[in-house]
């Protein structure tokens, strides 16, 4: 059965299962409590803690755990504008619904004053936009994707960064899409992730959901949202020993993967085949993240979001999920919204293709065969549903 959609395809690896199994049985007492027991599953926490600190390259107590990737993302932002003088948030419509709907929200009820940033065609942040921002008035956070769930697209985050530091403002990058599927650090050239706070969901990289990472850097002054002496402070709440020892199984599984990058190239290759097959089928269907010319934006190895203009997402969505094949409109989270995704609206892409668009993901452990097959399956839905069509 071939599965491209992101959530189907990241279910937890048997040494996840096996984590969490084991610490259900051996780690179930509370961290906090003094006995042994409690001590031991302590231990484990910090061990769980290391490895996934691991896999961004930062120290261990850098990292704060929570319950998923949008919480992480709630108390990078929540925390920093409560303990900074300063209340203007900068940001973008592209962004997961975990910061876009968190800005409005604060926007609305006056917590918050939110800049929203300028797009470029094919989804890229308006650095030059940024740079007035920043100059407009003191922000306190700059919160930009690493990269973009719906269409893969990366934003230059390292000119994002060193923009913002400039200005003396602090940066968070949701990296949710990228951590576990490319190195953070990106190469040997850079010593730390590129971003103040950084935040990661264990569940895009094969671990369970229900856990979330926020790192923050040493000098980030963080006002804490749930209140509680767990996670030095930053976070209450008796920790998730199992999410938390299953998460760090994943990621060890996903640093050893990272090692070899022509995995990566492999899986890039069978996407663009994936597309081009796609493409050639349908002449109208178009690659969403292209710019002006045509050219298409660096993006993640494993999504691509194709636009099939005069076609319902939905439609064809239920047509292959019928033979088997699971994809989304939009976020996975949205799906089940009949309206265009906002994201690519706010990408400049016409509404009659953001309709009509569906994003495809692989995983690492996707194979030539379910290619073959899922080309299939979308030529048919297309072909049953163009039946449908008005001429
Ligand atoms: N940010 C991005 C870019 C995402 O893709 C997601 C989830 O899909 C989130 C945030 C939210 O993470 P979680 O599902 O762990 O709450």
């Amino acid at each position: 059965m071939p599965y491209l959609d992101n959530n189907a395809t990241t279910r937890p690896i048997p040494e996840a299962i096996h984590a969490a199994h084991d610490a259900l049985e051996q780690h179930w007492h509370n961290p906090s409590s003094v006995h042994r027991e409690g001590q031991a599953a302590k231990h484990a926490l910090e061990l769980a803690r290391a490895d996934l600190a691991a896999l961004v390259g930062l120290p261990p107590r850098h990292l704060t755990l929570t319950a998923s990737g949008t919480e992480s993302i709630d108390l990078a932002i929540r925390g920093v504008l409560g303990a900074s003088p300063k209340n203007t948030l900068i940001t973008s419509r592209i962004e997961h619904a975990a910061v876009r709907d968190l800005a409005e929200h604060l926007d609305k009820t006056a917590q918050a004053r939110v800049r929203w940033l300028n797009i470029l065609p094919g989804g890229l942040i308006d650095l030059d936009d940024l740079d007035r921002a920043l100059a407009e008035e003191p922000a306190a956070l700059v919160s930009i994707q690493w990269a973009n769930n719906e269409t893969g697209v990366i934003q230059p985050v390292r000119e994002i960064h060193a923009r913002c530091k400039a200005a003396s403002t602090f940066y968070h990058c949701d990296a949710v899409q990228w951590i576990g599927k490319l190195p953070c650090p990106e190469s040997n050239d850079h010593t730390a992730p590129p971003a103040d706070l950084l935040t990661f969901s264990p569940h895009k990289f094969h671990g369970p959901k229900g856990i979330g990472v926020l790192c923050v850097r040493p000098g980030v002054r963080l006002r804490p949202v749930l209140q509680g002496a767990q996670e030095l402070g930053r976070r209450g709440g008796t920790e998730n020993v199992p999410g938390a020892l299953a998460a760090a199984a994943a990621a060890r599984a996903a640093a050893e993967w990272l090692k070899a990058e022509s995995s990566r190239a492999a899986l890039a290759a069978l996407r663009d085949r994936f597309e081009r097959a796609i493409l050639d089928a349908v002449p109208s269907a178009v690659v969403n993240g292209a710019d002006q010319s045509g050219a298409i934006h660096p993006r993640l190895w494993n999504t691509t979001n194709i636009g099939f203009p005069r076609f319902e997402a939905e439609a064809l969505l239920l047509a292959m999920s019928e033979q088997g094949l699971a994809a989304s409109a939009g976020a996975a989270c949205s799906s089940g919204s009949l309206d265009p995704s906002p994201v690519l609206l706010a990408m400049g892409i016409a509404p009659e293709i953001a309709h009509g668009s569906v994003r495809f993901s692989l995983s690492r452990f996707t194979t030539d065969a379910e290619i073959d097959r899922a080309i299939d399956i979308v030529r048919a839905a297309v072909a049953r549903l163009q039946t449908f069509l008005t001429p």
